[in-house]
């Protein structure tokens, strides 16, 4: 097709569930591109000598590389160019934030709406599995050298990929009975199918990764004990799994949550799907979801799922400075959630029997910037009102898991408790051992989390072979 006819080419839109439908179930959202309108989308891209797009992307993939196969049809040999720098293409097209990555860099987004990198990259990963076309790459001979990983987030897979590819013997501890972190215990199945990151990990698994689960490392056994064992490296990939609750009074009170524990119920132990799985969850009829955040978006979606009358997030400061995708944002309204900005909980109120049936607010103006250079919130005084509600999420962020920290001397932190790590290796102040994504940085994105899982995969693998 003429360069000409590909610039009238609109952006193909995502076919979706539709929003009244959906919000009562836990099926994915968005449905996926077809072979052809995957095909149009990919002629829509023009092959920048200079690509900005890949400028924004953490780990470099050839967007315009595996784009230009799309284009041909190529959709198996697209697959496989990404998978050159990304181990998990179906994950992270559903769930990297490429609005302000990859794609608000793309020339394209100039005149017209940007090519949707993300779109694309999520159908060739889907087509490559709906084929069974998945193969193993090429596994190098053994070196003899035995690596740790602890974590199975998206940081320990991406360290598993890379070093098994290099020979080495490679076991992932993980201290959940299912593997995958965030993947699995955080974002929900209407965002990113369980099945698809066990998919992942049985990918890994049949490269010759070890995993044990319900593997608690400083409990079941500490660093030190690894080496012990006969491990020449460990990496750390623990996560930010620490809840942070506002301490305010009544945040003890039954049906009061740490969003970690509301979506961790919900899509670990299935809890929706409740008796068949036996995690029960409070299925409340007025939710508050507390924050602004992608984490809050997912459990006040997941709340309205439940089959809540009104889900309420409650955020105090306002739309622009929500850090939540601004895709989550407009999901969750057309599903129904209700959003009431510039508004803080002080305190929730109980009934005679311990469980929350109100909170205490307090609308909320803009003030000066804060060092996060979002304008600082400020109460308005006077303004406290009461709210009746029966369930409430907090989801204001969370902090390091701590136990590996507590039970290895001479591991150096910093004073949110992340492990302090060199940024290009991973390397921590211990010999040996290194460290990377949520542990290190405090919550951040699953990209980044695996970009930094493949840097130090890359000095994992010149320590032991030097040793
Ligand atoms: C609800 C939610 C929604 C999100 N949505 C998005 C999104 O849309 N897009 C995006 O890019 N990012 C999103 N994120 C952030 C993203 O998921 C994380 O940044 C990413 O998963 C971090 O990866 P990680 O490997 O560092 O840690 P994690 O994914 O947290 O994995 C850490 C793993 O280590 C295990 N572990 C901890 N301590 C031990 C121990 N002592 N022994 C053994 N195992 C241990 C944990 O059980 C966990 O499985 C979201 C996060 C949440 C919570
Ligand atoms: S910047 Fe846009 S048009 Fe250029 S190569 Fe990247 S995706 Fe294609």
């Amino acid at each position: 097709m003429e360069m000409k006819e590909r610039l009238k080419i609109p952006r193909q839109p995502m076919p979706e569930q539709e929003a009244k439908v959906r919000a009562r179930n836990f099926e994915e959202v968005p449905l996926g591109y077809t072979p052809e309108t995957a095909k149009l989308e990919a002629l829509r891209c023009i092959q920048c000598k200079t690509p900005a797009c890949v400028e924004g992307c953490p780990v470099e993939i050839d967007i315009p590389g595996f784009i230009a196969l799309v284009a041909e049809g190529d959709f198996i040999g697209a697959a496989k160019k990404i998978k050159e720098t990304n181990a998990l293409p179906a994950v992270c097209g559903r769930v990297c934030p490429q609005e302000s990555q990859c794609e608000i860099l793309c020339v394209r987004g100039k005149k017209a709406e940007p090519v949707a990198v993300g779109r694309l990259e999520r159908f060739v990963a889907d087509y490559e599995r709906a084929q069974g076309a998945v193969s193993i790459p090429k596994i190098a001979a053994s070196t003899g050298k035995k690596i740790a990983i602890v974590g199975s987030g998206p940081a320990g897979l991406a360290v598993a990929g890379d070093l098994i590819k290099l020979g080495h013997d490679v076991t992932i501890f993980e201290a959940l009975h299912k593997t995958g972190g965030v993947l699995v215990y955080g974002i929900p199945e209407f965002r990113l199918p369980k099945s698809i990151v066990e998919a992942e990990v049985d990918y890994l698994k049949k490269m010759g990764v070890k995993v044990a689960t319900s593997h608690v490392i400083g409990k079941i056994a500490t660093v030190d004990e690894l080496f012990e064992e006969g491990f020449d490296a460990i990496f750390l990939g623990t996560g930010a799994g620490a809840p942070s609750f506002m301490n305010i009074p009544g945040e003890n009170l039954n049906g009061v949550y740490s969003a970690n524990e509301y979506l961790t119920r919900s899509n670990l132990m299935k809890a929706y799907r409740f008796p068949e799985y036996d995690t029960p969850i409070v299925r409340g009829k007025n939710v508050a979801v507390v924050g602004g955040g992608n984490v809050a978006m997912d459990a006040a979606r997941t709340a309205m799922r439940l089959g809540a009358d009104n889900v309420y997030l409650v955020y105090r400061r306002s739309r622009q400075e929500m850090p939540a995708r601004i895709e989550e944002v407009h999901h969750a309204e057309e599903e129904g959630i209700q959003l009431n900005l510039l508004t803080t909980p002080i305190k929730y109120i109980g009934d005679e029997k311990g469980w929350v049936k109100a909170m205490e607010c307090l609308r909320m103006e803009l003030g000066e910037p804060d060092a996060s250079g979002r304008r600082r919130p400020v109460p308005v005084e006077g303004s406290e009102f009461i709210w009746d509600v029966d369930t409430v999420v907090v989801a204001i962020g969370s902090g390091a898991n701590p136990l590996v920290q507590e039970t290895t001397p001479g591991l150096a932190t910093n004073k949110w408790n992340n492990i302090v790590a060199d940024e290009e290796t991973g390397q921590t102040s211990r010999e040996g051992v290194f460290a990377g994504g949520d542990i290190v940085t405090g919550a951040a994105t699953v990209i980044l989390a695996m970009g930094a899982g493949r840097k130090a995969a890359k000095a994992m693998h010149e320590y032991v072979m030097s040793k």
